[in-house]
């Protein structure tokens, strides 16, 4: 068959990989100069920056993890960390999940968040349904003081609205929830362990994170098309037409609102449900400093407060690989996301730093280096109307045809390695649809 890829980030290009293999004559069409999406990575001079913020390779699937660390050089070219992050809790240093690192708050603070813990988990025994908000549901979970102390804030600064018009069904697997055993333990002083799938990530030797997407493109067996927008894609005869180029098969893995303009056949209430899907966008600092000693043996750290300035997460990205500064540097990422209306100047980054400063995580006369980059689809704004109106939108292109999949192409809250295995379930789908020689709906579990 001759299928169209539209998209080349990770989802597009792997899955252009996969099909290759099976001798299909694949063509990716990218709208960037290169392939990558928000796998990206770039250089200043001798540093290294991932786009969108701190990217590990980590996977639950083996069978994924090798895939991804096969692109990357193997372990070879890869360098494996243990995880080691904390959460910067006014002047402390606390580690993640907070759940299990209660026993690093003060005394009072350890009283307010077991006292809530414990009331929470009566009720919920007593059956207290689980709410269909997030703002409830982080109280009926967590109890008063663990959302006082840390999750209120920090979600709020990083999801930018009131907690209680966004859904809570997206939680599971994504938030940490610890054992209450783990909450006891941890409040007497016995550190546990939470989130232990991962507790070791990997990330490329060289290149930044974009290499793993450098390792698909590589001798993949498909065409690609950079600089090259889908800006019309069609029915013709038994086939599409993708600008004006005749394919047996369409897979979409651009964000649902770029693409929705250039797909003529979608039903007018399906792309009301799509122009309804707002993203949350993501300002990523990249910061180089002088260092007279190596940074502290941090992964990543979480910022809840606000006089810790507007950043929710910042990466010691050059802890990840000593390929991503020059001896005698160091280098973080410091993440913060918007809603479509932040535009950085100077003075916006100059506040950044210092806030930076003012909680330790760096010194302002050491940065040697200063640059940031939009992404302007991060995060899915999963408000209490995203599940019902992305399922009308999935329903109708798994049986429209036309395959989507991807981080936005679907609207699924999924890592790479997520897109990998999913671009590995559409790959099977085409397989048995080409072996039967009838279509079929999609189907992904
Ligand atoms: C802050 C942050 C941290 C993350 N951390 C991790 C992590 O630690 N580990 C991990 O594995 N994952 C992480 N992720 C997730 C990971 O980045 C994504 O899951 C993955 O990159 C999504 O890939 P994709 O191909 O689905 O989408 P994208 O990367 O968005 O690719 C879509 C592509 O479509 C292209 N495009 C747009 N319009 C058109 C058009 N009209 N025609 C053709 N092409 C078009 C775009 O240029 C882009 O290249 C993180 C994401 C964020 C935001």
């Amino acid at each position: 068959m001759k299928i169209a890829i539209l998209g080349g980030g990770i989802s597009g290009v792997a899955l252009a990989r996969m099909l290759a293999a099976d001798a299909h004559r694949v063509v990716v069409l990218e709208a960037g100069d290169r392939p990558g999406g928000l796998c990206k990575s770039r250089r200043y001079g001798e540093f290294t920056f991932d786009e969108a913020g701190g990217h590990i390779l980590f996977s639950k699937d083996q069978k994924v993890l090798d895939w991804q660390l096969a692109r990357c050089g193997g372990e070879a070219g890869t360098v494996r960390t243990v995880r080691n992050t904390k959460i910067r809790w006014h002047d402390r240093w606390v580690p993640y999940p907070f759940e299990n690192g209660v026993g690093h708050l003060t005394k009072d603070a350890i009283v307010d968040c077991l006292a809530g813990y414990v009331e929470s988990f009566a009720d919920r025994r007593a059956g207290a349904p689980c709410p269909a908000n997030f703002g409830d549901w982080i109280q009926w979970r967590m109890g008063s003081g663990f959302a006082r102390h840390f999750m209120v804030p920090y979600n709020e600064k990083i999801w930018k609205c009131d907690l209680r018009q966004m859904a809570s069904d997206w939680v599971a697997g994504r938030v940490p929830e610890a054992p209450i055993e783990d909450i006891v333990r941890s409040a007497v002083g016995l550190d546990t362990e939470g989130y232990t799938h991962q507790s070791v990530f990997w990330f490329p030797r060289e290149g930044g994170f974009e290499t793993m997407v450098r390792g698909a493109v590589r001798d993949g067996g498909f065409t690609l098309h950079c600089n090259t927008p889908a800006q019309r894609v069609e029915r013709r005869g038994s086939g599409y037409a993708v600008n004006g180029e005749a394919f047996d098969l369409v897979v979409n893995t651009v964000p649902l609102p770029q693409i929705e303009p250039a797909i003529a056949e979608i039903p007018d209430p399906i792309r009301a449900d799509i122009r309804a899907l707002r993203p949350i966008s993501l300002i990523n600092l990249m910061i180089g400093v002088k260092v007279d000693e190596p940074l502290p043996p941090l992964s990543w750290i979480y910022l809840p407060f606000p006089e810790q300035g507007p950043t929710n997460r910042v990466t010691y990205f050059s802890n990840y690989s000593p390929q991503n500064a020059p001896t005698g540097h160091g280098s973080f990422l410091a993440e913060v996301t918007h809603r479509g209306e932040l535009q950085p100047d100077a003075g916006w980054l100059r506040d950044v730093v210092k806030a930076l400063d003012r909680a330790g995580i760096l010194r302002a006369d050491q940065v040697v280096l200063t640059e940031w980059c939009n992404n302007k689809f991060a995060y899915i704004d999963q408000d209490l109307s995203f599940r019902e109106r992305i399922g009308r939108v999935r329903k109708w292109f798994d049986s429209s045809g036309y395959l989507t999949f991807g981080r936005f192409g679907r609207y699924e809250y999924h890592n790479s390695d997520q897109c990998i295995a999913r671009a590995m379930q559409v790959h099977a789908h085409i397989q048995r649809t080409a072996a039967s020689g009838r279509p079929e709906p999609l189907q992904l579990p």
